[in-house]
């Protein structure tokens, strides 16, 4: 049993001064953390407790799928990390120190490159496959902008698992494994949350998924049909492109638009000419610099409607490996005229894509590659011919699906698991080779799966919470139970014989036994959020006392004799009450 009289907690009145997200302000407000650092944390005894469920259940359930924990270093020798190339891959995101005889260590973001090199040093035939080993570790990224406190840290705990098979189907058991634990995990931590696909079907289907907890204030945007159960994030996210038109177009023709750099004022300019465009009839087309893993460079120009933005993120994720720079040195183009490009004629050296929306048969308003002057009718197939078809516009509430053609919606989450079929890649890396039935060595495929298991503890909090505090669900609550003593009789006494009573049949009790005013008493246990509260009281006197349940605010009178019996009924039912 804890005790509010000794409790090294101090709730604090007011919301600390950095904080946005409602998880960040009642994490800090409770005192379950403190700030140490931009995206660093203590955990103080209420947020060790909850971090420890939410881990128990991450644990319980790849355990149930026969995963196996073992626990790594989080600080890792720099040799790990250059096999794979990672060393310098991961630039400024990462810790880099160096110890007193001057080598190299990182500490660890993800474990990917030790694990595999764990596995080579203990097995050799196919006979030790598959395996599935997982850690619940600190990681460390140097995070750009650490963010809503532990919901972005800078060090934070994540439960990282590695799955090692013979083969693709082998794989795909493996990864389907883990999904359906990662279905269960956030089930039982009471999580609303969608299962979105990460990767675009032109790179591989399902081969990798994250799991995002439903949160207006989350930084992953994800879309979702309104009719179907697709989902994807907005970079993997892919779009039933419209009908190609089967209308004859006319003759490209080359006008005169002077000053009309702008598709805002290109259409203001045609449309005074009495030409019926709007900024869906014209093709945008962004130029950027593509720098390959190798290091070389590539100008690539993107074709998307007029009317949206090029989702850099999302053309970055189709380009990949490749990385996606700005470009704004026009004078190493000859013939690439800023404002006035078109598909037709690009000088060499520029490759030209189109978004899917742009489909062959469609006719644009474009630039014709000339100071001050545009082309209309400009049809794909026809008059250009793109080098490929790269989703790259931005997508829009109301889009359709790629499935059903419905209406897709867009909404806000928080990633807090990622599913991903790694494939050869790290295998190939290491040479992680086990020898096959003909003792001919067989090349080990893997998958990789995270949770956040810090993050998880925020995302909760912003899915659990109403304006007086937090309000755990049972599976992850510091306590089962809250026992409040008021009033200068007999109260406090039988507070204390209750909370031991609790406490003797199995249950986790704080007690509050400050014995100070019942409105203090009453703000904190709503703002801590233990889903059941028992207040001996004035009740008292006619032997009763009240159990509130935090969820609902309701709260019945129960005499003292069966208050044990009801409210361990009650957290064993896993109701949260009333
Ligand atoms: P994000 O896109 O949010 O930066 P990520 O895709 O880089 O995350 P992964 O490498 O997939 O993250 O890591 C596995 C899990 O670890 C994530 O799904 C997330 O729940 C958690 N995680 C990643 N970065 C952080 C962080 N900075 N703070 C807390 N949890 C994190
Ligand atoms: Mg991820």
């Amino acid at each position: 049993m804890l005790r509010m009289s000794t409790l090294f907690l101090r709730t604090l009145r007011e919301d600390p001064a950095d904080a946005e997200v409602p998880s960040h302000k009642l994490l800090v407000r409770a005192g379950y953390v403190r700030r140490v650092a931009p995206g660093v944390y203590a955990w103080l005894p209420l947020g060790v407790r909850v971090l420890e469920r939410v881990a128990r259940v991450v644990r319980e359930e790849m355990d149930r799928i026969g995963a196996q924990e073992v626990h790594l270093p989080a600080l890792v020798p720099a040799e790990y990390y250059q096999a794979s190339g990672r060393w310098t891959e991961y630039g400024d995101n990462v810790f880099r120190l160096k110890d007193r005889k001057g080598a190299d260590y990182m500490l660890g973001p993800t474990h990917e490159e030790v694990f595999t090199t764990l596995v080579k040093g203990e097995y050799s035939s196919y006979k030790d496959l598959p395996v599935m080993i997982y850690q619940v570790q600190t990681k460390y990224r140097d995070e750009a902008r650490p963010r809503a406190g532990v919901l972005r840290g800078r060090e934070f705990v994540m439960k990282d698992s590695y799955s090692f098979d013979l083969d693709d189907a082998g794989l795909q058991r493996s990864y389907d494994l883990h999904r359906e634990a990662y279905v269960r995990t956030f089930e039982r931590l009471g999580l609303d949350y969608r299962v979105v696909s990460a990767v675009s079907g032109a790179m591989g289907g399902s081969a990798s998924e994250e799991f995002l907890a439903t949160a207006p204030t989350g930084e992953d945007t994800y879309v979702a049909c309104t009719a179907c159960d697709y989902a994807a994030n907005t970079e993997a996210v892919e779009v039933r492109a419209p009908e190609a038109p089967s209308t004859e177009h006319p003759q490209l023709e080359v006008l005169d638009t002077p000053d009309t750099p702008t598709i805002g004022t290109l259409v203001e300019h045609l449309r005074g000419r009495g030409y019926e465009v709007t900024a869906a009839d014209t093709l945008k087309n962004v130029v950027v610099t593509l720098r390959h893993p190798d290091g070389s460079t590539e100008v690539l120009a993107v074709g998307v409607p007029g009317d949206r933005e090029v989702d850099l993120k999302r053309l970055e994720a189709n380009v990949a490996p490749a990385e996606v720079l700005p470009f704004d040195d026009f004078a190493t183009v000859p013939g690439l005229v800023k404002g006035y490009i078109g598909p037709q004629g690009l000088p060499d050296g520029v490759r030209y894509v189109v978004d899917p929306l742009v489909v062959d048969g469609s006719a644009w308003v474009t630039g014709a590659n000339q100071p001050g002057r545009h082309a209309v009718d400009v049809v794909a197939g026809r008059d250009f011919v793109p080098s490929g078809v790269l989703p790259a516009a931005e997508v829009r509430e109301g889009d359709l699906c790629p499935r059903c053609g419905s209406a897709l919606s867009i909404d806000r989450g928080i990633e807090i698991g990622h599913i991903f079929q790694l494939g050869r890649k790290y295998a190939d890396a290491f040479s992680l080779d086990v020898l096959g039935p003909d003792s001919k060595p067989v090349r080990v495929t893997m998958g990789s799966y995270g949770i956040g298991v810090s993050r998880a503890v925020a995302a909760i909090a912003e899915q659990w919470h109403d304006d007086k505090g937090l309000v755990w669900p049972r599976e992850v609550a510091p306590f089962d139970v809250h026992v409040v003593g008021v009033g200068k009789g007999e109260q406090g006494p039988e507070a204390e014989r209750i909370a031991a009573a609790l406490e003797d049949r199995g249950l986790r009790v704080l007690l509050d036994d400050r014995g100070g005013s019942p409105g203090v008493a009453f703000k904190d246990a709503e703002l801590l959020g233990t889903p059941t509260v028992v207040v001996v009281g004035k009740a008292l006197a006619d032997g009763e006392v009240e159990v509130r349940d935090r969820r609902s605010g309701d709260s019945r009178r129960v005499p003292v004799g069966s208050v044990v019996d009801e409210v361990v009924a009650e957290v064993r039912s896993g109701s949260t009450g009333s």
